[in-house]
């Protein structure tokens, strides 16, 4: 790009150049025609008064030659002797007969020529006219003022040609080295950098940049969020493959136990069942967990209707009556919600958070279920989480090791919860302290 910009500038600088050259070639083409107009017009003034006058030509021609200063004025012979001259010494002078004008005055009319003069070494523009059978007239006028002008005119054209010479290295080089650093700073922005390509562009392509910008960091976070999506859905598979391959291997063992052992009490033999019915039981839950999983993160498909929070809260906490009891835990609604959804979702999300609340919850402690406008919180005063757990808690399968649920939970229910909620665009949000209890907010965007 920069040699094509290159080349275009240079054919810019030569075609002002020659323009320069042309106009100065079209001005001396102009003053020397004019001269020679005078010129001619002086000759045929001066051959009348030549005709008319008594005087010498000595002093004629110095008054001829005074009408227009510097002109010259010479008198030659026929046979080129030249007679007078009212500026050189006559003694220094050559003969005139083969000088050009001369030559075509002798045929008729004006001889005209412009040459170096030989006297005086300048350019000079001569007209002659036979004036009577054996005399000739002659002007000669130095071109020197005319030369003066196209040695100036050379010299404006050489600074003007050196000036666009300079800008070319200065400005046309920033110009190019600015589209240069923009299109570095899209590929940077390919790359994933963080480049800005506004502040380093052009005003005019700065809507081209934006419109740039915006689709690359659009592209890229697609790209974060594919990958994101990829490992998440990779580890996912290890969990759940781990999840459901635990209680297998223990029912596999369990099962063996009683196929070898004849010689096993029948309480062992009920032990081993029992142990059996309870890893089915966890496998059950496990799996029901990822369908419910996979379902919380659908779009919402059935027909959302207004849900009585509080009254799906009372069928929660019946459904939770008896393990809140085994804890001799207190589980309280207070409020009202009213929001427009689907009201097995809301069920859920209550049964998740209140589940895990009682689990998780303080022997002879409390359970409360808070419903305002906009918001479902459910808070407890049990064993409460770790800062650093706080962010993991929306992984699947994660569970905080030796808080008392192993035995029991998933991993599946929290990440269940926020399924569900962004389904509704509501935020989830998290406050706990160890040791003092935890507080899971479901705050709706607006009240539904
Ligand atoms: P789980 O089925 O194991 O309960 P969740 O996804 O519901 O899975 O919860 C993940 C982990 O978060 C739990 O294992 C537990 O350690 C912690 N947790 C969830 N709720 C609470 C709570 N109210 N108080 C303390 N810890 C909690």
């Amino acid at each position: 790009m920069r040699r094509q910009l290159q080349r275009i500038y240079w054919m810019a600088i030569g075609i002002t150049v020659i323009m320069a050259l042309t106009a100065v070639g079209l001005l001396v083409y102009v003053r020397v025609q004019d001269t020679r107009e005078s010129m001619r017009s002086i000759l045929y003034t001066a051959s009348a008064w030549t005709e008319e006058s008594t005087e010498d030509l000595h002093s004629l021609a110095g008054r001829i030659a005074s009408a227009a200063p510097p002109l010259r004025v010479t008198f030659i012979l026929e046979q080129g002797l030249v007679l007078a001259d009212s500026q050189a010494d006559l003694s220094q002078m050559e003969n005139h007969m083969n000088r050009p004008e001369i030559v075509e005055a002798r045929s008729g009319g004006i001889g005209e020529d412009m040459r170096r003069s030989e006297t005086e070494g300048i350019l000079t523009l001569y007209a002659a006219v036979r004036i009577s059978p054996r005399l000739f007239l002659r002007l000669s006028y130095p071109l020197e003022e005319i030369m003066s002008l196209v040695k100036v005119c050379a010299l404006g054209v050489g600074v003007l040609f050196l000036g666009l010479y300079g800008i070319q290295r200065g400005m046309l080089a920033r110009f190019a080295r600015r589209m240069v650093g923009q299109m570095e700073a899209v590929g940077r922005l390919l790359d994933g950098e963080n480049a800005r390509l506004e502040e380093e562009g052009f005003e005019e392509f700065r809507p081209a940049m934006r419109a740039i910008e915006y689709r690359v960091r659009r592209l890229n976070e697609d790209v974060r969020q594919i990958q994101k999506t990829q490992s998440l859905r990779e580890s996912f598979v290890t969990n759940a493959s781990h999840e459901l391959k635990s209680p297998l291997t223990s029912i596999r063992g369990f099962a063996e136990l009683l196929s070898e052992g004849m010689d096993d009490s029948p309480e062992e033999r009920a032990m081993y069942l029992e142990c059996i019915l309870n890893e089915c039981d966890r496998m059950r839950d496990v799996i029901e967990d990822i369908l419910m999983l996979g379902r919380a993160g659908a779009p919402v498909q059935q027909t959302v209707q207004p849900v009585e929070v509080r009254r799906t809260a009372q069928e929660v906490a019946c459904a939770l009556g008896v393990r809140a009891r085994q804890r001799s835990i207190r589980l309280e609604i207070q409020g009202e919600l009213r929001v427009e959804a689907v009201e097995k979702d809301i069920w859920e999300i209550l049964y998740n958070l209140a589940d895990n609340a009682i689990r998780y919850g303080r022997e002879g402690g409390w359970v409360h279920i808070r419903l305002e406008p906009g918001l479902i919180a459910v808070e407890d005063n049990g064993a409460g989480l770790a800062p650093e757990h706080i962010p993991l808690l929306f992984e699947p399968f994660f569970r905080v090791e030796g808080a008392g649920g192993r035995g029991g939970g998933t991993g599946l229910g929290l990440p269940i919860v926020k399924k569900l909620a962004e389904k509704y665009r509501a935020q989830v949000k998290v406050e706990s302290r160890l040791g003092e209890g935890s507080r899971f907010e479901i705050r709706f965007v607006r009240e539904m």
